[in-house]
């Protein structure tokens, strides 16, 4: 899956730390449409941690008119 995909999934760039947890969402509109989600991360360190062992996803409603999973510091 790369960015357009995403938007056009009306899903969201989620980041997470494996490290520490820490869990937020990323402005898709820093990245190119052609941009795969996974490889977002590879360019990214935690803000909170610094660790490298970051990973970068799709993210989707919790249920068709439900809420965006919660960030998670
Ligand atoms: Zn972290």
């Amino acid at each position: 899956m790369n960015i357009k995909t995403l938007l056009a999934e009306e899903k969201r760039l989620g980041l997470n730390c494996n490290y520490c947890g820490r869990f937020r969402y990323l402005n898709h509109g820093r990245f190119a449409p052609s941009t795969p989600v996974e490889a977002i991360a590879k360019t990214l360190t935690c803000a909170r941690c610094g660790s490298e062992d970051v990973e970068t996803f799709a993210v989707t409603r919790t249920s068709e008119k439900g809420y965006w999973p919660a960030e998670r510091s």
